[in-house]
């Protein structure tokens, strides 16, 4: 195993080694966090949705009702009456024939890219700045594949343009998760439908909280009736873990058939599907925690831009801080949890070489003293660092 200490060695050289800081208690807007109490602005408890009382009540009582756990797979008998019930719910709520849930956002995006594009025959077309999930389900698909620059359209065309072939899925992340950033869906979907392409939609970062209730990206530019691979997560926003994709119901027939992580890895316990049914619950329930988490977000950003940040193209509540120097970004993240805030250092290579950054997440349950105090520790260690003037 010696050849994990050169692997290790190497990877502290290059500050790409990670060790984890620890959560106590739950996911909070303030949280205590290596035993400190800390504003969180790394989480994606958008809705603030982790520790809401009718969702730890939904959990407990399915607990009581169903048990912990399935163990099965959902083709075996891991398919309780509370997994069809929310599925049912999820495809109500996207406004799509039907949905399939997943362990998590991760293997329902794998699922879709590998399964729907299965030959060399077929074009996987991919924006350079999709989640790893996606570029894992690329590789994973016998497709051809293509990556355009981020978000260029003429690119796009011309790889629709120049290549042949005899399916063809152009797949996007409905909001950047460094960046923050939205994809040009009504673009994408009319330059899918002029060449006979699918477009397939990963709204981790959109559930909860864009379109209306939070129903996505396809909701906000009114092409949920157009976008036929519609992904939602539950790990984010929705507050507990899973992935779903809605859509058509032989879309959705056909992944019960075939898709692998559903076929051969055991479906959730009980009470983290009882969870997501209520979180759906609250999201047509209580749409001012949207309003709150937007409200938050526009002060948020705002002030990071008055004290003269680079927050780069953002237009959602994921807020980069671009540092451009890995070592300054992690002094930079080092420095404010010393002072009692908490935004993570993202890198080469998780992100484009000289685009090292904090990313910043605001939550609607963050007060604005919160914000505030967050705000003037930026201003601090950032003058501190040499950021800003
Ligand atoms: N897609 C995107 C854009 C993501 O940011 C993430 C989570 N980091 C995922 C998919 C995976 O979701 P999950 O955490 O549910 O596996």
């Amino acid at each position: 195993m010696k050849f994990l200490d050169d692997e290790i060695a190497q990877l502290q050289k290059e500050g790409r080694f990670l060790k984890p800081r620890v959560l106590t208690g739950h996911q909070a807007p303030v949280s205590v966090v290596d035993g400190k109490k800390v504003v969180n602005l790394t989480s994606n408890n958008y809705l603030d949705l982790t520790g809401h009382p009718k969702l730890k009540a939904a959990a407990k009582a399915a607990i009581d009702t169903h048990g912990v756990g399935t163990a099965a797979v959902r083709t075996i008998i891991g398919t309780q009456d509370l997994h069809v019930a929310l599925e049912k719910k999820l495809a109500a709520f996207k406004g799509t024939e039907a949905c399939l849930v997943f362990q998590s956002g991760f293997t329902v995006n794998v699922a879709c890219c590998a399964g729907l594009m299965t030959a060399p025959e077929d074009l996987l077309v991919s924006d350079e700045l999709n989640h790893a999930s996606i570029i894992d389900g690329s590789r994973l698909s016998k497709a051809t594949k293509k990556v355009y620059p981020h978000k260029d359209m003429k690119a796009l065309r011309a790889i629709l343009e120049t290549n042949k072939f005899r399916r063809c899925m152009i797949v996007t992340d409905g909001v950047f998760s460094m960046d923050g950033d939205i994809a040009p869906l009504p673009e994408i979907m009319d330059l899918a439908d002029e060449f006979g392409a699918v477009v397939m939609v990963d709204d981790a970062h959109a559930s909860g909280v864009m379109g209306e209730n939070g129903r996505g990206t396809p909701s906000h530019f009114k092409l949920s009736h157009r976008v036929q691979v519609q992904i939602g997560t539950l790990s984010k926003a929705v507050g507990a873990v899973g992935g779903y994709v809605a859509g058509e119901r032989r879309l959705i027939d056909y992944l019960t058939s075939t898709a692998r992580p559903f076929l051969f890895s055991s479906s959730h316990p009980p009470s983290v599907i009882a969870t997501c049914s209520a979180a759906i619950d609250i999201m047509l329930e209580e749409p001012q925690r949207i309003a709150k988490l937007w409200e938050n977000a526009r002060h948020f950003k705002e002030g990071l831009k008055k004290l003269g940040f680079d927050t780069g193209a953002s237009e959602t509540p994921i807020t980069p801080v671009i540092i451009g120097d890995t070592k300054k970004a992690q002094a930079f993240s080092s420095r404010l949890f010393d002072e009692g805030v908490f935004a993570l250092a993202i890198c080469f290579p998780t992100v484009g070489r000289g685009k090292d950054r904090l990313r910043t997440i605001v939550s609607s349950g963050h007060k604005a003293e919160d914000l505030d105090f967050a705000l003037e520790k930026f201003g601090q260690v950032g003058r501190e660092l040499g950021i800003i003037k």
